[in-house]
């Protein structure tokens, strides 16, 4: 039988959590696993009523009478705001500081407390309502990572209107489709928003924008970076102006465990992008268990997800996960690179850091610049780091194990989506013995699986494609306006109780999960399905390596041949002999079958918006083919950069 997707790298690493790691957890075994897969409904419901605060507590659980259409805790009442602020401060706990932000410019640093922020968000949501802002309305967002982002969020969630936050890094038109998709009526903004030193003018891009968005009535303006903006009468408000002024007292409104809180547009490649829509209830408890779970969250801890609010690691890990278990957290303006790659190592220092969570994209870029960037700096305060966004290369794990963890900090490697709301695959700090580059295994009350073609399992030891099983409270309930496309994208492929993922994965004899990318980038090479994942990290094994990226291109012999983009880590030179000994060296990780039969040295990468490198531009480079659309990279110049780099190579 042919594989859906064999499996060739081997690891072998096994780090046990630390005993003093354990000894304090908030998770020290695991009894959990049983109790969840016991009664995966009562496990649920009984964290519902634990750990949310209702205004009426439900007593349906879980309504599966028409998959995939699910209902969670239908008959309950609460406000996600209330969960994050008001039950905080009502307790005793307003003076925690909520965030310290750090703005890009050096030495900007604003400290809010849960009472601070529980008084901007209502005044925030006053000024809203007083622009016509209602219960069900949607009420776009784009602004720079600011704290007026969250609290503007938290404020439309008090009002029952569901953002739809747009990561600042958008084009105009970008912008504009999501706002007509989703039909809102206000919008709020910055004039700019910092990024590597330079203002990105939000304020020039939605007034471009909203030429073709005529549902918009209102647009709520921060002032940031100052530079003189056009001025639309009538439209346009100075948060200043308003908020300030507002008062700070707002009752948040009674929502029902299934009403919208946010949408939040997944950009894809080239399709449409989709709406995720994410419910109150059930969003807000995967927040809150997975966060306490995965990140052994303490009243002392020092939190920081180096994430955007763009994106949902924001939501569910800057925002609602972390405000609803009243931890501290710090939020920071900028990117890891400016002023230089030493920023993020001088915040943890200087702020006592204990739990850092970033991305693969960001911890390999890390490599690449050089140690030097954070050995002067005292990362002691560190004891749990968390990885987001995309598999992990062992390599790259390693050296965030050892130079940024000393070697005694667990990893949690989270593997998760838009669509699933929070994190379903991933390590128990205090239980689970972690392996560089597995995301090892399902959260409690999660049941995840790989299948092949046909949707049955496949013995462990082999790859094929992750599926989840269950429903699972913080789940997507559909995609905004477009049910048949929910269900023919997610629930079609193996029935409409199985929620496709998209992602290939292989289990190994343990039972743990190992990530190896979207199947549609999988390779078909002389009759093997292998994945991109292992080739890239197979080459970034090699000490020379900093990063790479793996896809198949049209061969006339073989059908595909593996074509890799290397790039070095900086002061290596490319040359004849590095490129052969990397092929080589491919050759005796894998097998001889996957060496790559193009290779090519790159200065970057094709990544979007959110860090995630796009395969099928490359593919269109190692084809010599006109390149596809690039609109939705982070830099459209650098695919015509790195195709002069091919072509010079390739003597093109
Ligand atoms: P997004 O919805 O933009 O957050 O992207 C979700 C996709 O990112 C997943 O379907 C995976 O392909 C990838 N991803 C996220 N986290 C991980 C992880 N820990 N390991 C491997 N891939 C990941």
């Amino acid at each position: 039988m042919v594989e859906a997707i064999e499996t060739l790298l081997e690891e072998r690493r096994r780090i046990p959590p630390p005993a003093a790691f354990t000894a304090a957890a908030r998770v020290a075994d695991a009894t959990i696993y049983d109790e969840a897969a016991t009664d995966f409904r009562a496990f649920w419901m009984g964290h519902a009523l634990r750990e949310i605060s209702w205004f009426r507590e439900p007593t349906e659980i879980l309504d599966d009478r028409n998959p995939p259409f699910y209902r969670w805790f239908a008959d309950g009442e609460l406000n996600v705001s209330y969960n994050c602020l008001d039950r905080h401060v009502a307790a005793g706990g307003g003076d925690k500081v909520a965030y310290t932000w750090i703005g890009e410019p050096a030495d900007e640093e604003r400290v809010l407390t849960y009472s601070d922020l529980l008084a901007e968000v209502s005044r925030c949501a006053n000024a809203l309502r007083e622009l016509g802002v209602r219960k069900g309305d949607r009420v776009a967002i784009y602004m720079g990572m600011v704290p007026e982002l969250p609290v503007a969020m938290l404020a439309c969630a008090r009002l029952g209107a569901a953002h739809s936050v747009v990561f600042g890094g958008f084009s105009a038109a970008a912008l504009a489709d999501r706002i007509n998709d989703a039909s809102c009526n206000v919008v709020i903004t910055c004039d700019g928003a910092w990024r590597r030193g330079q203002v990105v003018p939000l304020k020039v891009l939605v007034d471009e924008a909203l030429v073709s968005t005529p549902g918009v009535e209102h647009v709520l303006v921060l002032r940031r970076t100052g530079q003189e903006v056009a001025w639309q009468e009538g439209r346009d408000v100075w948060w200043h102006d308003v908020v300030p002024a507002a008062s700070p007292e707002c009752a948040p409104e009674r929502m029902n465990a299934e009403d919208v809180l946010y949408l939040l547009y997944t950009s894809g490649t080239t399709a449409k992008p989709k709406g995720i829509c994410h419910t109150t209830a059930g969003y807000l408890l995967g927040c809150i268990m997975s966060h306490q779970w995965v990140f052994d969250v303490r009243p002392d801890d020092v939190y920081w997800c180096a994430a955007d609010c763009g994106w949902v690691t924001g939501h569910s890990y800057i925002v609602y996960g972390p405000l609803a278990n009243h931890t501290t957290g710090v939020m920071y303006e900028g990117t890891p690179e400016h002023p230089s790659w030493s920023r993020h190592w001088e915040i943890v220092q200087r702020h006592r850091v204990s739990i850092y969570y970033t991305a693969p994209t960001a911890i390999r870029a890390f490599v690449k610049a050089g140690d030097e960037h954070l050995a002067r700096f005292d990362l002691s305060s560190l004891r749990l780091l968390g990885t987001v966004g995309e598999p992990i290369n062992p390599e790259a794990w390693m050296w965030y194990h050892s130079r940024v963890g000393r070697g005694e900090c667990p990893i949690v490697d989270t593997w998760w989506q838009t669509e699933t709301g929070s994190i379903m695959i991933a390590p128990l700090p205090g239980v689970t013995t972690i392996k560089p580059g597995s995301a090892t295994r399902a959260l409690p009350g999660v049941v995840a699986q790989v299948v092949d073609e046909q949707g049955a399992e496949v013995p462990l030891g082999s790859g094929g494609y992750l599926v989840l099983k269950q429903p699972w409270p913080s789940m997507l309930r559909t995609l905004w306006g477009d049910d048949d496309r929910f269900v023919s994208t997610y629930w079609s492929r193996f029935g409409r109780d199985v929620y496709f993922t998209g992602d290939g994965a292989r289990r190994d004899e343990d039972g743990d999960f190992w990530l190896l990318g979207r199947v549609d980038d999988v390779i078909n090479v002389a009759g093997h399905r292998i994945s991109t994942t292992e080739i890239e990290s197979a080459l970034v094994g090699h000490p020379a390596v900093a990063e790479a990226a793996a896809i198949g291109a049209h061969d006339a012999i073989k059908g595909e041949q593996i074509c890799a983009f290397v790039i070095l880590k900086d002061g290596i030179d490319q040359s004849v002999e590095l490129r052969g000994a990397l092929v080589a060296h491919v050759a005796t990780q894998i097998g001889k079958f996957a060496r790559p039969g193009m290779l090519l040295f790159t200065t970057d990468l094709p990544k979007t918006r959110s860090g995630k490198i796009m395969r099928r531009l490359l593919k269109d480079v190692a084809e010599g083919r006109e390149l596809g659309d690039a609109t939705t990279l982070r830099d459209p110049a650098i695919v015509l950069a790195i195709k002069s780099q091919a072509d010079a190579q390739l003597g093109r």
